[in-house]
């Protein structure tokens, strides 16, 4: 029997097989990212539906493109078991794809299996057709569209196993690529399986209430094609939605993090850190085991911050955050408090001697250097030690003791570590109230200024005072320098502080003059902090000339620590100052250490040397004295003055004459005194000259 193709249709067919093929590769890689076990099988069921359906209408396309010179009609059941078996196929083929990891063996037998069905599909969907004899096949060529459908199988399931993997980026032709070439293996299966059939002549189609295809074909490929689309519609919608919420997911992790994070350190933050010792308590207090809180703080972080910057200073806390994590157990907890606080918690604690082990090898960890993280500093901690239960029973005392600890252990030298004992809190009090009481103090008037006159090296000439700070608390009493510039320094108000000072030895010094008293030169110190502030020249010049001082009667002391610890920098400094007419000095010369290099390029007006030394001329003796000499002459040689400091003896004073030194300070000749009684003896003092 003649048979023959109506090409329009043959071309429908294969497009209905693309938009099937192209709906399964778009749902199977939708479906392996899918957790949610119960919305995976209702789409592995849609899609299996949907992709059924279009497989077998264009199954049904194939047929009506093939027309026999009789009526044909299909029976209906035989019909929906080739549908079903479509739909079956379909979803096997979807669970298969889906799979994230797909071995080849099993990925053939898969592809063994859905061949099967394809063909099983293809020749139930011919038997439908109840032909009178029946049709007989083409052994070859039935053979060559099960191969087909193997193939097909195989590739399409190796095709969707890459594009599961492969980048969003430039998907979509690749995707309609694979599915062009799926509808063509498909199609060619079907036309194949078509090709293999011979109905002998005379045949007749035995079905008699089947379905017709003419009219049907333009309706069931209608609805074929928009349910396929929907599908895909549905697939792309549920797809942004699920982006959607795995946004949503995200975010609500990363404020998880944020509210238990440092940000910057990834470090447990104050919180998580709280919580974390307060589990430690449940946990183990009632095993009685005691553990270790160690708060530290970084020595002269904020000197690298103020001076290289905010991001140069990140990167020493996440670098010192590193360290720290691999100086300690993994199983301790290691939290940033924020700025430059550092917790760590030493739990499951044997004895006190092992915390002492541990935080001594940590400095010392810390001191060596050999990091691998790149960031070469010096940062090292004050370390603060509070151990439960004796040091407090609860996460708040326990911090604020650890706290208390660090801040002595600063105070006894940084780097270093300090247990908490229960009478460091008098001392943790009386900080307290000091700095307290630095915020008001300009206001109130707590602070004065005292002189002490600087002499020549016969203690007979005037040659000068120098400012020294002042400050009586209301309930404490007088305050040492040595305690309240420390604490000014630390939490940053010396910078008020010595603006003050500045302003109030100008003023003092405008008041002598308008007295003629004098002519006097008046030495100001300097603090670290306010020497790496950018606008401290600008400042002090503002108060010169707002307070009529001509900048030649002013010298600068900076330290020689201070000083070192940015030669650069403080080079600058010193020529800024310079330029602008003042002069400088470097103070407590000796318990730094010096590069003769840089001492060269201060270029600065006088060397003061410090207290030590010329107590050395007397306890020391000949080595007291050859340092003392060394340093005069080094100063002498560099164009500079000396200025002996601490000269409390007569002996002293005598050495330090016979030495060539330039000028004398100290109790021996005058101690720091108010302005009144300087002004008092001035007039004795330059009566001499
Ligand atoms: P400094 O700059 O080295 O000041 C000299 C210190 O030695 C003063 O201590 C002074 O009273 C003391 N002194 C003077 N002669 C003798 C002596 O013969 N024997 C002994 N044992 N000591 C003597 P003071 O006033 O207690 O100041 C201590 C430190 O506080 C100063 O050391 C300075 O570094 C700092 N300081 C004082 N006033 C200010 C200020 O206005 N601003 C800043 N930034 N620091 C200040
Ligand atoms: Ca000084
Ligand atoms: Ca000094």
């Amino acid at each position: 029997m003649q048979s023959s193709f109506d090409v329009s249709l043959v071309v429908l067919s294969v497009l209905v097989a693309a938009l099937a093929s192209y709906t399964v590769l778009d749902l199977s890689s939708r479906i392996v990212s899918m957790r949610d076990g119960r919305r995976r099988t209702a789409w592995l069921l849609g899609g299996a539906l949907a992709m059924g359906a279009g497989i077998w209408s264009m199954h049904f396309i194939g047929m009506l493109a093939f027309s026999l010179p009789i009526h044909v009609a299909y029976d209906p059941w035989i019909t929906m078991t080739s549908l079903g078996l479509a739909v079956g196929v379909s979803y096997f083929a979807l669970h298969v794809m889906a799979r994230p990891e797909l071995r080849y063996r099993r990925l053939l037998g898969s592809a063994l299996l859905m061949a099967a069905g394809i063909c099983g599909m293809h020749y139930t969907g011919m038997a439908a057709m109840r032909m009178l004899p029946g049709i007989e096949y083409r052994p070859g060529l039935v053979l060559l569209s099960i191969l087909i459908a193997v193939v097909a199988s195989v590739a399409a399931l190796s095709a969707a196993r890459c594009l599961n993997k492969a980048s969003a980026r430039g998907l979509l032709p690749k995707r309609v690529a694979v599915a062009c070439v799926m509808a063509v293996a498909i199609t060619g299966m079907h036309y194949t399986g078509m090709a293999a059939a011979r109905f002998p002549p005379g045949s007749i189609c035995g079905v008699v209430h089947g379905l017709s295809t003419q009219g049907l074909v333009l309706p069931v490929t209608l609805v074929v094609v928009l349910l396929l689309i929907m599908t895909l519609l549905s697939s792309w919608m549920d797809a942004s939605n699920q982006r959607l919420e795995g946004s949503v997911d995200q975010l609500s992790g990363q404020m998880v993090r944020l509210a238990a994070l440092d940000m910057l350190t990834e470090l447990p933050n104050r919180r998580t850190l709280m919580e974390g010792i307060e589990r430690i308590i449940q946990a183990e207090g009632a095993q009685q085991e005691p553990f270790a809180v160690l708060f530290m703080d970084l020595d002269g972080f904020k000197a690298i911050n103020d001076s290289l910057g905010h991001a140069a200073g990140d990167e020493v806390l996440k670098a010192f955050a590193m360290r720290l994590q691999q100086c300690v157990r993994k199983s301790d907890m290691v939290a940033r408090l924020g700025g430059d606080e550092f917790v760590v918690v030493i739990h499951q604690l044997r004895s006190v001697e092992a915390v002492t082990r541990i935080v001594e090898s940590m400095l010392a960890r810390m001191r060596e250097g050999n990091w691998r993280d790149g960031v070469s500093l010096q940062v090292i901690p004050s370390v603060g030690i509070a151990l439960y239960p004796q040091d407090g029973e609860s996460v708040d005392v326990l911090l604020k003791n650890a706290d208390i600890a660090m801040y002595e252990a600063k105070r006894a030298g940084r780097g270093t570590y300090r247990f908490f004992d229960w009478s460091m809190n008098q001392a943790a009090t009386r900080i307290l109230k000091i700095q307290q009481g630095l915020h008001e103090a300009t206001t109130h008037g707590w602070f004065k200024l005292h002189y002490q006159p600087k002499f020549s090296a016969d203690g007979r000439r005037l040659q000068g005072a120098e400012a020294l700070l002042r400050y009586t608390h209301p309930e404490l009493g007088v305050i040492s320098p040595q305690e309240f510039i420390g604490i000014a320094e630390r939490s940053g108000l010396i910078v008020q502080i010595g603006e003050w000072v500045v302003r109030e030895a100008c003023r003092q010094l405008r008041s002598w003059q308008l007295q003629d008293i004098g002519p006097l030169k008046l030495a100001i110190n300097l603090s670290p902090r306010q020497l790496i502030q950018p606008d401290l020249l600008q400042g002090v010049l503002e108060i010169v000339k707002q307070e009529a001082v001509e900048p030649a009667w002013l010298m600068f002391e900076i330290t020689e620590t201070v000083a070192m610890q940015d030669a650069a920098h403080t080079v600058e400094t010193i020529h800024a100052f310079q330029q602008a007419g003042f002069d400088v000095a470097i103070d407590d010369f000796g318990t730094g250490y010096s590069s003769l290099a840089y001492l060269q390029r201060f270029r600065v007006r006088q060397l003061k040397i410090d207290g030590f030394f010329t107590q050395g001329l007397d306890a020391a003796g000949e080595e007291g004295e050859a340092i003392v000499s060394a340093i005069i002459a080094l100063a002498h040689s560099l164009g500079m003055d000396v200025v002996a400091e601490g000269v409390e003896t007569a002996t002293q004073l005598e050495k330090l004459k016979s030495l060539q030194c330039d000028q004398i300070q100290g109790y021996l000749l005058g101690r720091p005194m108010p302005a009144e009684a300087f002004a008092e003896k001035i007039e004795g003092w330059l009566a001499v000259a």
